[in-house]
């Protein structure tokens, strides 16, 4: 089989699937996935927030520009598809400099003090704080409506989707590139490597240098309360020494001890010892005595050396655009994110407030990725 489009995307995640819906319909645009569906890696392992105030200065200026975005998805789709989930920064200890360097440097965060944390999440135990801050801001979102919501935008604009069509080999022809993918040929224009946990994998396949980018894995359980109902409506708690993070899943507990290793990218499974410590570390600081876990995943958050994502066209190599390294980050970023990108691929202004020079901060070009 053989296919034409001006911008080919490899990967078939909340990265690729968020940009095939922003360019739709401007663009001749096919997505290729390995997978014989769409988001099967980390897109659909999340733990659903979109918090304003969590990650550095670009991405929360991105994420503050994705919420009107997708609630505008949520009126077109005539239901709701937040659930306000302020995020409550826990302290527990005597030294303070973390938690006021996080007071400092982040606007929109209330320090609001622990007996009143104790108030708002009263399974929280009084002793176990020192201090506590608020983003009242953040939301969860329905990340399955989401994802449906940029699939059938992307379809209805044209976009072919082939599933089970893994990028194996690419080579500049005339000016173009030549793609095999699981028996497809395709040529385009433009390459955006969209590949998550692979992308430095698939950037090598188009003969650019990696970025450093390191798959980590990062595991949630979900537990339930042997002592107190869990309020649905808890805010989501996380520890400023970011060894616990939790919040109610319905009347369940969604629990997370924040590991960080290191791992080839696959399709990461969860270890019984980290989710035991991630229902330790909330009882730790709870009375919620979490009892045996009822579910539990993993999925690989990909990170550049600064933590920032790497966005933009390829210093070296014609025709390759990156659209990488969205860490912890990467559904909260993907309305805004996708429109900036449709915008500078297709030449255009991207015309959103608050966004001017966010890609000249995640490109990679960038002094912070040099190497
Ligand atoms: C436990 C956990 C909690 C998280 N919580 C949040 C949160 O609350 N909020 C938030 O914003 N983010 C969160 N994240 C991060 C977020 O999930 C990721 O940033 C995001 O899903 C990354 O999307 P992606 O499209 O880049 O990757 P993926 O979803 O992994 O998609 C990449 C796709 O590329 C495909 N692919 C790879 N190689 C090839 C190839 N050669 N050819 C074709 N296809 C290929 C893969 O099969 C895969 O489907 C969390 C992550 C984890 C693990």
């Amino acid at each position: 089989m053989s296919t034409t489009a001006d911008i080919a995307i490899i990967g078939g995640g909340v990265a690729g699937l968020s940009l095939a819906a922003a360019l739709g319909g401007r663009a001749s645009v096919v997505v290729l996935e390995t997978e014989p569906d769409l988001f099967l890696h980390t897109s659909s392992r999340s733990a659903q927030q979109m918090q304003p105030t969590y990650g550095p200065a670009p991405v929360r200026r991105l994420t503050a520009a994705s919420i009107p975005m997708v609630e505008a998805i949520a009126q077109r789709l005539g239901r709701p598809i937040f659930t306000s989930r302020p995020l409550l920064w826990a302290h527990g200890s005597p030294e303070r400099a973390v938690f006021d360097e996080l007071l400092a440097t982040v606007p929109g965060l209330e320090e609001i003090g622990a007996d009143e944390a104790v108030r708002l999440l009263p399974a929280l135990r009084r002793d176990a704080l020192v201090d506590a801050a608020i983003d009242r801001s953040a939301v969860e979102v329905d990340v399955p409506a989401l994802l449906a919501d940029y699939r059938e935008r992307a379809l209805a604009a044209g976009v072919q989707i082939l599933p089970r069509r893994r990028l194996e080999r690419a080579e500049r022809v005339g000016g173009a590139w030549r793609l095999t993918a699981g028996g497809e040929q395709v040529e385009a224009g433009t390459v955006v490597d969209a590949a998550g946990a692979w992308a430095d994998q698939v950037g090598g396949l188009l003969g650019a240098r990696e970025h450093g980018l390191v798959p980590k894995r990062r595991t949630v359980a979900v537990a339930r309360s042997t002592t107190r109902p869990v309020e649905p409506g808890w805010p989501m708690a996380a520890d400023v020494a970011d060894r616990w993070y939790f919040r109610p899943r319905g009347d369940v507990l969604l629990a997370c001890a924040l590991e960080d290793e290191p791992s080839a990218p696959e399709d990461a499974k969860p270890r019984p010892e980290v989710i035991a410590t991630a229902i330790e570390r909330v009882n730790a600081v709870t009375d919620l005595a979490l009892g045996e876990p009822e579910d539990g995943w993993t999925g690989l958050r990909t990170i550049a050396p600064d933590g920032l994502p790497v966005v933009g066209r390829d210093r070296e190599v014609p025709g390759l655009y990156w659209l990488a390294g969205q860490a912890g980050f990467g559904i909260q970023t993907s309305a805004a994110l996708a429109a900036v990108v449709a915008a500078d691929l297709l030449g255009e202004d991207h015309g959103l407030d608050g966004l001017d020079g966010v890609l000249a901060a995640v490109g990679p070009e960038r002094a912070s990725l040099a190497g």
